[in-house]
């Protein structure tokens, strides 16, 4: 269950299983115990890992913060800042946070107003993701209310969680193809929580069912992130504003049950029917496609390169599999759906990004990592990150990583060998 499996040690804690690959603590300080602090107009940023570092996180903490208050607007004003620390080991995490919260990547901790996390084997962007995650918890306990139901505030965070960098600001709203995929299979299998089950869970019960079931704990997260997904955007928004009133009335001092059978009306069953049938519905976003696509030609190139081939460009690549056609393959995505050699049109679209404009038949580059020499696939179309796949280092099976990388922090020497792959694609 690749980036969805997470567990909840503490009442806001959450703990990203997640792949360790590239990690962000390249630029750390010698001995590690300076900090480096970065203020905005809403977060006290600090950390050891470098000053680039602590600003990166101020600025997309800044940014993040003002689509949780896009979307609750009228709530209290916030009187000071989030306190935000973010460390290069988990060892310095551990000092900090509450012995409870061993094994996290990640956490809010309500009695300081700390949100805290560590980079110790996890990339950039898990790192970002986590803090989008426990932000939203901060931001709910501080400024909208200390009574938010478990589902729904996990709902919301998992859902800005997924909120991905542009350049600007975030686009929200992402539907990832492995979190949309555990939702329609627990529907399809009638293994789903039960919504009136999920929306009586208590924060000791949800913390309970996700330790004791990696599957269930993956299930809780994504079901409630699509419940979320559902109210803020099914029908053009219709059920937007009734998440609202419900919070409304949680904030207010209602009774749960009461403020949901106000916003949302008695019948849930017909509730449950409608958000399962806009689940079913749902299809991964054209970010994840590319994603996705990026995995298979990664998965694709070990596996005709194992025969003896050599890739030096996808564009080789491409021509072996569509051109040339001298092997019969199958891979298997990430769903489990398998491609193979005969679905030619589906093996030409692997070839393309959908945000790439061009007519031209690759999106893709293939650079070598000068440390290393290890080939990195790189998708340059999306506005404010780059996409790369590669290797994971730590696996005999050659598994492949998928990470987005916010544009700013592409150091020089890559950018170079992206330019020169670029330059080096035919027409
Ligand atoms: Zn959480
Ligand atoms: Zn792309």
């Amino acid at each position: 269950m690749k980036g969805i499996l997470r567990t909840e040690p503490g009442l806001s804690a959450a703990v990203a299983l997640l792949l360790a690959a590239g990690l962000c603590m390249a630029t750390a300080g010698a001995d590690g115990a300076e900090m480096f602090r970065y203020e905005t107009d809403n977060y006290d940023v600090e950390t050891d890992v470098s000053p680039a570092f602590a600003r990166l996180l101020g600025e997309h903490m800044e940014t993040i913060y003002k689509e949780y208050s896009a979307r609750f607007k009228e709530y209290g004003r916030v009187t000071e800042q989030f306190n935000v620390a973010v460390f290069r080991t988990e060892e310095g995490y551990l000092k900090e946070v509450p012995r409870q919260v061993r094994g996290s990547t990640g956490v809010f901790v309500s009695s300081k107003k700390l949100l805290a996390a560590h980079c110790q084997g996890r990339t950039v962007e898990e790192v970002l993701r986590t803090l989008y995650h426990e932000g939203f918890h901060q931001f709910m306990y501080l400024v909208v209310s200390k009574r938010c139901p478990i589902w729904l505030n996990e709902g919301i965070a998992e859902y800005f969680s997924e909120a991905t960098w542009n350049g600007q600001g975030f686009t929200t709203g992402q539907v990832p193809t492995l979190r949309v995929h555990v939702v329609q299979q627990a529907l399809r299998d009638g293994s789903y929580i039960r919504l009136h089950e999920l929306f009586r869970l208590t924060p000791e019960q949800w913390l309970l069912n996700v330790r004791t079931d990696a599957r269930r704990a993956s299930l809780h997260y994504s079901q409630s992130w699509s419940i979320v997904h559902f109210l803020i955007h099914a029908e053009g928004g219709r059920y937007a504003d009734m998440l609202d009133s419900f919070l409304r009335g949680i904030s207010d001092g209602k009774d749960q049950e009461e403020a949901f059978v106000a916003s949302f009306g008695a019948d849930l069953a017909s509730f449950e029917n409608t958000w399962g049938q806009y689940v079913m519905a749902l299809r991964p976003s054209p970010k994840f496609r590319c994603r996705d696509n990026m995995e298979a030609v990664m998965l694709l190139a070990d596996l005709l390169g194992r025969d003896g081939l050599e890739f030096d460009s996808v564009n080789d690549l491409r021509r072996e599999v569509l051109v040339r056609r001298r092997y019969r393959w199958e891979i298997t995505r990430p769903t489990g759906e398998k491609t193979n050699s005969d679905d030619r049109e589906e093996v030409a679209g692997l070839f393309r990004c959908p945000f790439d404009r061009s007519n031209g038949r690759l999106s893709y580059l293939l650079v070598k990592r000068l440390d290393t020499g290890a080939p990195m696939l790189i998708c340059d179309h999306h506005p404010g990150v780059i996409i790369k796949a590669y290797y994971e280092r730590s696996s005999p099976r050659r598994k492949v990583a998928v990470e987005e990388q916010v544009r700013e922090t592409v150091d020089q020497s890559l950018a170079q060998a992206i330019a020169a792959a670029a330059s080096r694609m035919e027409p």
